[in-house]
């Protein structure tokens, strides 16, 4: 929401109102704080008249203890409690579908539009870990992807739009929610601990508004999370790694899924215009940045696991090349089937001599565990059952229907 705008429903919410004028004020659509970052929230209040510092008290009600009425914010002013009730609102986007897996895995859809192409999903996954239980939310930037990777269901849905802030940190805020709901509003904590950019879409390709929710997610004043317990996923939009690298401290994974340009420009077409050379240069420029003051001492690698297209031996031997002067650790995914997918996943012994070939080279290389698979919540799967909507699902089913008919046909 801009400042113009903000001020506009502020200044429509004082104007006094002759009787018979229409009520301006209720045309107005209130502001959603939920998406706002500190220094928007500080400029929104000042354009109403108050003063910045109640940025960080209405933050704290609204990302530390989930409160949505403005009416439970006791240390504001009954009267300015009543302003904001007349012009905001603070408002996660609707949840049409939750799931709680017996793993603790968690998934919410959510329904950011009309129809059934405009539904995103979160997923929470819980692990044990040395510091203690780690929760991993894995949140939604899109709706749809438009870069079309081979082996992606997002991709095959195409692109619908991008999500607003209040919508992207909305999924953080109703995860976190989920564990506090019957819990005294003075005694609300956050349990999300780390989030991963690795949702619907591509997160560089809708960059301010995924910028401008990180934010929120580092403020002490919101989440508080740690800079290193933000990742943000990319298939590589090399541009925007460096706008990245100047706008913000988070950590970077890269999905690389291929070795070598020729197999890459198939898997991620993205990379036809950005290839290997100029992707592994960007997370080296990212890495230089601030040297070890940051959380920039290495870049995630992920690499989806495809039955005889990128899991060859030689292919690990051309990671080893490509990535000797990147500080790296290797995350490998087996591949998630969905419905027509031309890939199956590799097997559990290939990954695993894969994963030696890497380990024995001296990268940190570990393979992810499938989990929520009960819930339709694993990795890749995140469109789910959400019907594909756009031409170009209709494309490749006619694709795969032709493909089908050749083989039919070859016997
Ligand atoms: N667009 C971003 C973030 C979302 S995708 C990106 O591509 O990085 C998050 C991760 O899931 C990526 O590494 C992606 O390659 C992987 N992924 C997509 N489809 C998958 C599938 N079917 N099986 C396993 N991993 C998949
Ligand atoms: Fe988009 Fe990422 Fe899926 Fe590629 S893997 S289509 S970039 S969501």
């Amino acid at each position: 929401m801009s400042t113009e705008v903000v001020a506009t429903a502020a200044i429509s919410a004082e104007q006094p109102q002759s009787p018979s004028a229409p009520t301006q004020q209720n045309t107005v659509t209130k502001v959603n704080l939920l998406g706002m970052s500190r220094p928007q929230l500080e400029q929104f209040f000042e354009d109403i008249g108050e003063k910045k510092f109640r940025a960080g008290q209405v933050m704290k009600w609204i990302h530390q203890f989930f409160v949505t009425d403005f009416a439970e914010m006791t240390n504001i002013s009954g009267k300015l409690r009543e302003k904001l009730e007349k012009l905001c609102e603070i408002k996660a986007p609707e949840v049409v579908h939750k799931n709680y897996s017996k793993d603790g895995t968690r998934k919410w859809v959510f329904r950011v539009g009309e129809g059934d192409g405009s539904l995103v999903e979160t997923v929470l996954i819980p692990a044990e870990h040395r510091s203690g239980l780690r929760r991993t939310l894995c949140i939604s930037s899109q709706v749809g992807c438009a870069l079309d990777c081979s082996f992606c269901s997002t991709g095959k849905q195409g692109f619908q739009r991008d999500l607003t802030p209040d919508e992207i940190i909305g999924q953080l805020w109703v995860a976190n929610y989920s564990y506090m709901e019957d819990v005294p509003v003075a005694d609300r904590e956050r349990s999300v601990t780390n989030v991963v950019m690795m949702g619907m879409g591509e997160p560089l390709l809708n960059y301010d508004a995924v910028l401008s929710s990180m934010r929120i997610m580092l403020d002490d004043f919101a989440y508080g999370m740690s800079k290193r317990r933000v990742t943000l996923s990319t298939s590589g939009v090399v541009p925007k790694i460096d706008q990245l690298v100047k706008d913000i401290d988070v950590a970077l994974a890269i999905s690389l899924h291929a070795p070598n340009d020729e197999l890459r420009n198939e898997l991620v077409p993205i990379n036809k215009k950005y290839p290997l050379a100029q992707l592994i240069a960007a997370c080296q420029r990212y890495i230089a940045k601030d040297g070890n003051e940051s959380s920039r001492k290495h870049v995630t690698i992920e690499y989806v696991m495809l039955d005889g297209v990128n899991d060859h031996p030689e292919h690990a031997q051309q990671m080893i090349k490509l990535l000797k002067n990147l500080p790296s650790k290797i995350n490998l995914i087996p591949f998630n089937p969905f419905p027509h997918a031309p890939y199956g996943r590799s097997s559990r012994n290939r990954i695993l001599s894969f994963q030696k070939t890497l380990s024995d080279a001296g990268f940190v290389c570990t393979i992810r565990q499938t989990r929520g698979d009960d819930i339709d919540a694993a990795c890749g799967q995140l469109v789910g059952q959400v019907a594909d909507r756009t031409r170009r699902a209709e494309q490749w089913k006619k694709k795969v229907a032709q493909q089908n008919e050749i083989m039919r046909s070859q016997g």
